[in-house]
């Protein structure tokens, strides 16, 4: 037996295939009138058509769409979005799309307490969150705040079909971070534990066929299904040294998110390793392997992902910089912080090498 403390937070989820067809009673259901659709610049058809669909639905309560949501929140797009908040009178908010656009919406609801329903188009896990990362002159802060957890999730399995196969796999992986180290976070309990280890196996398992298949459905449901969960674990545990890492990499030296993520948890969790064996056993488990680190990387690479930061556009001079802001603040890790060992946890990410078996 172990002591622990759980809360839930309330979030109201709606998963399935075609089931975005029911945002119009979603957002009554809040008592929105005036809805402000949020949205990233818009590439491709298929995002197009979609947030052209979702207009069409909500009707005479459509209010504008702003589609200039960027990667880490900047403060200079969530001031824009807001005085066209102001201007267009919205009392509502939608966000269709990556973690991006939802943390935008999660920006604006702290800021106008305006409610929101989110519709994730990627695997990142923002919207099950009461966490908002922003960034204003080159630097990434955090905030845990209830105000920012959507209201109302849609998970629609069709929306991610058109996902490119190289984002689904990092943006998977990215996912099965969050479960990663809320199964050695201090505050784990047994909930989260549980939700972790379905979600990585569940990600372990569909990842691979999601980038094989982009178009299959059964398998973009199971991915999207152990998204949600990792997500879930997101949302109730505290995080540690790779997201620290992470969120210093492309907060301060613009990396890209979920490659990012990627490339460097394999080399959190063999950091890691020694001081937690039973949670690498459980990782190993649901992978179907020996080795956990070794298991993440070999996931990685079975999805097609650059495992190298140098790859990713790291110069190897960003190292003492990232390892600096690192320390800047502390918190806690199953083996404590050292600035040699994660120097060197650095070095290998950036050069891409498979961890070492212990
Ligand atoms: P993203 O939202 O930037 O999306 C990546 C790219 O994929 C974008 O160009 C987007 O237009 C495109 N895209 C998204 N869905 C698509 C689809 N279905 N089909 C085709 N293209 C699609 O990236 P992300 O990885 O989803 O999110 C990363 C951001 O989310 C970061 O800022 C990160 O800090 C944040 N995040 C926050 C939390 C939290 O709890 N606060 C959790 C996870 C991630």
């Amino acid at each position: 037996m172990r002591d622990f403390v759980y809360r839930g937070l309330p979030s109201r989820v709606v998963f399935g295939a075609g089931v975005r067809r029911q945002l119009r009673a979603e957002v009554e259901r809040l008592g929105m009138w005036r809805v402000l659709v949020l949205t990233t610049p818009r590439h491709t058809q298929r995002q197009l058509e979609g947030a052209a669909e979702l207009r069409a639905q909500l009707g005479d309560l459509w209010a504008g769409t702003f589609d200039g949501a960027a990667l880490h929140t900047p403060l200079t797009v969530t001031e824009v979005a807001l005085e066209r908040m102001r201007q267009l009178e919205a009392d509502g908010l939608v966000a269709l799309g990556g973690g991006s656009v939802i943390g935008l919406a999660k920006a604006l609801a702290l800021r106008t307490a305006a409610p929101q329903v989110a519709i994730p188009t990627t695997y990142a896990g923002s919207e099950m969150t009461p966490i908002l990362g922003q960034t204003e002159g080159g630097r990434k802060t955090t905030l845990r705040d209830p105000r920012v957890l959507p209201q109302t999730v849609i998970y629609d399995v069709e929306l991610t079909l058109s996902l490119p196969p190289g984002v689904s796999g990092t943006s998977g992986i990215n996912a099965a971070a969050h479960a990663v180290e809320a199964l050695y976070a201090p505050d784990a309990n047994p909930l989260t534990s549980l939700l972790a280890l379905e979600g990585i196996a569940v990600l372990g398992r569909a990842l691979p066929r999601v980038v094989q298949q982009g178009w299959n459905l059964e398998a973009r449901g199971e991915a999207l299904y152990g998204a949600w969960l990792c997500a879930t674990c997101l949302a109730h545990s505290s995080m540690g040294l790779h997201h620290k890492l992470c969120h210093t990499l492309g907060g301060a030296l613009g990396l890209p998110h979920s490659e990012t993520h990627t490339a460097v948890l394999p080399h959190a969790a063999a950091y890691n390793a020694a001081a937690v064996p039973e949670v690498m056993r459980g990782i190993a488990r649901a992978l179907g392997a020996e080795n956990a680190p070794q298991a993440l990387y070999d996931l990685g690479v079975s999805v097609g992902a650059k495992m190298a930061l140098r790859d990713l556009g790291m110069p190897h001079g960003g190292l003492e910089r990232a390892l600096d802001l690192a320390f800047e603040t502390p918190y806690p890790s199953p083996r404590p912080l050292e600035r040699d060992g994660i120097r060197a946890l650095l070095e290998r990410a950036w050069a891409g090498e498979r961890p070492e078996t212990p």
